[in-house]
């Protein structure tokens, strides 16, 4: 586990060690069965005849490939029409050979819309069973609409204004056949792009029936409930949650499926309890020492959405592992935990409540650093002491900045700060400065050979200073009404290239260059090396990088 700061230095460091070597373990034994897949399939599970297979790649083009070859063959053998296709969406296979095939529909080369179908045939190729969206046979008397594509717009976005949408014109509109239900009819699908009320991307597809103009059927293209969070310290937020029955679950699923879980103060290793809700408007803004509160809860599923947004948008990376999968968040952990920290083996982000159980520690940065560390340790994977250790911290740091500048949120807007929010040290100071790191009384602004003596929380002063010089240069200066002032340890004058270009070139070194070992020196050409592979060797990106190590004694 790697926790935020140092108050509690020694639990949390022999913790560290023990998942550090955790983290290891994991890593190598994902390599190893990767490697020990065969080229083609691998086995079923649990050895039984059905259990899908897991195709490779390649395997599964090449499967797919084959049934589109034969899909017209396909079509005529389950009574397919003379004007219907069949394209291939999906296929699984099983173990005992079993090939299930999913299609798309096409009448006259329109999409048929709930005219999809799954064919399953046997290992010799025999159709043993179809398993169709509508038994009703298609036939359509006319392809041409009666309706004006205008009129079939119309109806789309008055459905989308009662949405809270704004969009004065659709996206487009296309001819389709709907067989979604009753008697398959010639339609139109338009699409109305834009918002929902609540700043949630609106997709809203209508159905029209091109003859009557009746509304046949709409739906929200961007799935999962959108909830409301007051949260504490990042004001109203637009919370993506799912509808389980009746009752709505703090389950992010357009990002992973991150799920929010309620410690209620306990301390166990267990998840918690899933937090969920009767109407989907969660927390209250303020806070509360209340083992039931949801509002610690939402600014940490807010933070926890806030950084898979960061990584996809800023490097393409879906997720800490970049499989898609989220790790999930609890808070309310412990009595008065002044802390907060990730741990590998549970995949899981813990949040402490602070002094009195009313200062929770969930503001942005902190969930962008915390989540930051599982980004480390499934890549460079950097130890957690000495050098090293120091830039993993600043690394969480880094991008833990980086989240905060991308929320753009107006009540917690990005600053070079960390945990100024959180009322850390009891006066509303924060908790470390990256433009001179010694301003928190322990940091170092400048590496020496005793840096890494440090706690980690503090050797990382170095990185995050170099991090500040590169991306704002040396000197005074004010960013979203922040002052800062950043020292250069040999007296130079550092000129910065920006934030967007000092974290790409963060990254590239973290996941191409840096290695478990990696200390400042190997730091310094790890960026060097990023900087000129992102750049160019010699650019002014490159230069700017040796020139911001040098200033901060690395060379
Ligand atoms: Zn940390």
């Amino acid at each position: 586990m790697t926790p935020l700061y140092a108050r509690h230095k020694r639990t949390t460091l022999a913790v560290a060690t023990a998942v550090a070597a955790g983290a290891l373990l994991t890593t190598g034994l994902t390599t190893g069965t990767a490697a020990a897949q065969t080229p083609a399939d691998t086995s079923g599970k649990a050895g039984l005849a059905g259990a899908p297979l897991q195709l490779t790649a390649a395997a599964r083009t090449t499967l797919i490939k084959q049934q589109q070859a034969g899909a017209a063959d396909t079509a005529r053998k389950i009574g397919l029409g003379a004007k219907e296709k069949l394209v291939v969406k999906d296929v699984v296979k099983d173990a005992d050979g079993t090939v299930h095939t999913r299609y798309e529909r096409t009448y006259a080369g329109l999409p048929v819309l709930g005219g999809d179908l799954v064919v399953h045939e046997s290992k010799s190729g025999a159709t043993k069973s179809v398993t169709k969206a509508t038994t009703k046979s298609i036939k359509v008397a006319s392809l041409t609409p009666k309706l004006t594509v205008a009129k079939a717009e119309k109806q789309a976005l008055s459905a989308a204004k009662a949405a809270g949408s704004e969009k004065t014109a659709a996206d487009g509109a296309r001819k389709v056949i709907w067989a979604g239900s009753g008697t398959p009819v010639l339609a139109y699908e338009t699409i109305v792009g834009g918002f929902q009320d609540d700043g949630t991307p609106n997709q809203l597809h209508v159905i029209t029936d091109a003859a009557t103009g009746k509304k046949l059927f709409e739906y929200q293209g961007i799935e999962n409930a959108t909830g409301t969070g007051k949260s504490l310290y990042s004001g109203t937020v637009s919370l993506t949650t799912t509808l389980s029955g009746s009752t709505y679950q703090l389950t992010d699923g357009s990002r992973g499926t991150h799920k929010t879980y309620n410690k209620s103060h306990g301390t166990s290793s267990s998840a918690g309890t899933l937090f969920t809700d009767a109407d989907n408007t969660w927390g209250t803004g303020t806070a509360s020492s209340s083992a039931t509160d949801q509002t610690a809860a939402v600014d940490a599923a807010y933070g926890a959405a806030e950084t898979w947004d960061f990584y996809k948008s800023t490097f393409g990376r879906s997720g800490i592992k970049n499989n898609g999968v989220a790790a999930y968040s609890r808070v309310h952990y412990g009595n008065q935990y002044v802390n907060a920290f990730w741990d590998d083996s549970c995949f899981c982000m813990t949040y402490g409540d602070g002094e009195g159980n009313v200062d929770p520690l969930t503001s942005l940065d902190v969930a962008g650093h915390e989540m930051s560390h599982g980004v480390t340790s499934n890549t460079a994977g950097l130890n957690y002491s000495g050098e090293s250790g120091g830039l993993n911290e600043a690394t969480s740091d880094i991008f833990g900045t980086g989240v905060e500048f991308f929320a753009n949120n107006a009540s917690d807007k990005g600053d070079y700060l960390i945990g100024e929010k959180i009322n850390i040290n009891g006066d509303g100071t924060p908790l470390r400065y990256m433009d001179k790191p010694s301003k928190d009384g322990g940091s170092a602004d400048s590496w020496s050979s005793s840096v890494g003596n440090l706690d980690v929380h503090y050797s990382s002063g170095v990185a995050n200073h170099f991090f500040y010089l590169l991306s704002e240069g040396s000197g005074a200066k004010t960013i979203n009404g922040v002052s800062y002032n950043s020292p250069t340890s040999n007296g130079s004058t550092v000129t910065g290239i920006g934030r967007d270009k000092a974290l790409q070139i963060w990254y590239k070194a973290l996941t191409t260059y840096f290695t478990s070992t990696t200390n400042y020196k190997s730091a310094r050409t790890g960026t060097l090396s990023a900087a000129a592979a992102l750049y160019g060797s010699g650019s002014t990106e490159y230069n700017a990088v040796a020139a911001a190590w040098s200033a901060v004694n690395v060379s």
